[in-house]
């Protein structure tokens, strides 16, 4: 049984923050906010007051602990490598085992677990948001009216799809018996908002002669449940995602999605011993790419005269796990891109899964901020390679009305490419 850490399994690695501050310069919801209580140590020494049973799991305590993106960010810069997004993560666990989960958190487990209601839901909100985005001109900033629960009506989100990715294909689809079979694991970003970036991974691994398998029955990586606290729906999902996993034959598993990239490796390493067998076969999709030579036959290619300029955003799930030059590279070997590297690329976009949702104001602080940097590069264009980082950044964009379009780089990859 998929297991996920209790906060008492991390209390070593509590005892591990020294409280030296280095981690403060580089938390974005302390740059936000300037209060104390949302820095890593702030928080670390919560986690540790209420193992010890020194607090109540009071309304301030609750706030503190809702206040994080689990960026990681200061993982990243900490001499004693803590992970407080991991603390953070199992603190909202020990808080829901003893109070229940939110409203918004059982909302996310319930859908999560439930594939048949996910479809539902997104070919419902397809419809929808057909209707809807048609009164709203692409480039134009305005705030889209999304009237859902917990989702605040000046977001402007992407249009659902009426026809999920992982119904378009069949669940095999063959290359050169030569080359490596994947297993491509879509993610819910993928599957219900920005189906094309599929078809675009699809359009390189066919290019490259890549056998690719897109087991039907896969399911969400648990990464948002992560953040609602909702052990048990993460559990259940990583079992299924097992089972998938177990049933095929591969020689890696993809992701185009820095998000499902850690739930996969990070979430679930340490819930036993056959989770990192598989986690060690995960790879980001321009990890691949670069490994099979793909950046070679890219640069071969003849350069166009009017290239696009083009920015890079390192979503943190990969800055994290130190995948950074690899989508660089590809960016650089396209032909009809001029890449400009932007101020603070790899700080967080501000989204952070359910941190958005309670902390929208925040959120948007911290996006205004990533979206003055995009501004000030020059580009026309945003890529990156996570498709909750495209939505924050596009909603960032928006909201200060001006006209970068936010991609994935694989739309830019499938551009160049054959049919
Ligand atoms: S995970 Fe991110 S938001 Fe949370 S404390 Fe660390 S840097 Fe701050
Ligand atoms: S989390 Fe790391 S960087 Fe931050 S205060 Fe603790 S030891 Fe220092």
């Amino acid at each position: 049984m998929a297991k996920l850490k209790k906060l008492a399994d991390y209390k070593d690695e509590i005892d591990q923050c020294v409280k030296c501050g280095g981690c403060r310069a580089y938390c974005p919801a302390f740059a936000a906010e300037k209060h104390e209580g949302r820095v890593a140590r702030g928080k670390i020494a919560l986690a540790d007051a209420l193992l010890k049973g020194e607090v109540d799991l009071e309304e301030k305590f609750l706030l503190d602990m809702s206040q994080c993106l689990l960026c990681g960010s200061c993982y990243a810069q900490c001499p004693n490598k803590v992970h407080t997004e991991d603390i953070v993560a199992a603190t909202r666990r020990e808080i829901a085992s003893r109070k229940g989960l939110s409203t918004f958190g059982k909302g996310v487990g319930a859908v999560l677990k439930n594939q048949g209601l996910m479809n539902l839901l997104a070919k419902g909100g397809g419809t929808f948001s057909k209707l809807l985005f048609k009164k709203i001109p692409e480039q134009s900033g305005l705030r889209l009216r999304f009237p859902a629960p917990f989702i605040s009506s000046d977001r402007t989100l992407p249009p659902l799809t009426t026809k999920p990715f992982r119904e378009r294909y069949p669940e095999i689809i063959r290359g050169d018996a030569d080359k490596p079979t994947v297993l491509f694991f879509t993610g819910c970003g993928i599957n219900y908002m920005y189906p094309d970036s599929g078809e675009a991974l699809l359009k390189a691994l066919k290019f490259m002669g890549v056998t690719v398998i897109i087991p039907k029955a896969q399911v969400c990586c648990g990464l948002p449940a992560v953040s609602a606290g909702a052990a048990k729906t993460v559990e259940s999902l990583a079992e299924e995602n097992l089972a998938v996993f177990q049933q095929n034959n591969y020689d890696y598993i993809v992701t185009a999605c820095a998000s499902c990239h850690s739930g996969l490796t990070q979430i679930y390493s340490g819930m036993g011993e056959e989770f990192d067998q598989f986690g060690a076969k995960v790879k980001d999709i321009f990890v691949f790419l670069i490994e099979q030579g793909f950046a070679e036959k890219l640069a071969e290619l003849p350069k166009r005269k009017d290239r696009i300029k083009v920015t890079y955003h390192d979503p943190c799930h990969l800055r994290n796990h130190g995948i950074t030059k690899e989508p660089r590279a590809i960016l650089k070997a396209l032909p009809q891109v001029e890449f400009i590297e932007m101020e603070a690329a790899g700080t967080c976009c501000g989204l952070g899964g359910t941190y958005s949702v309670y902390h929208y104001d925040t959120s948007k602080k911290i996006g205004a901020k990533k979206a003055g940097f995009i501004v000030e590069s020059g580009a026309e264009l945003v890529a990156t390679d996570c498709p909750g980082c495209i939505m924050q950044l596009q909603d960032s964009i928006n909201h200060a009305a001006e006209k970068q379009r936010v991609v994935h780089i694989l739309d830019l990859v499938a551009e160049v490419l054959p049919d």
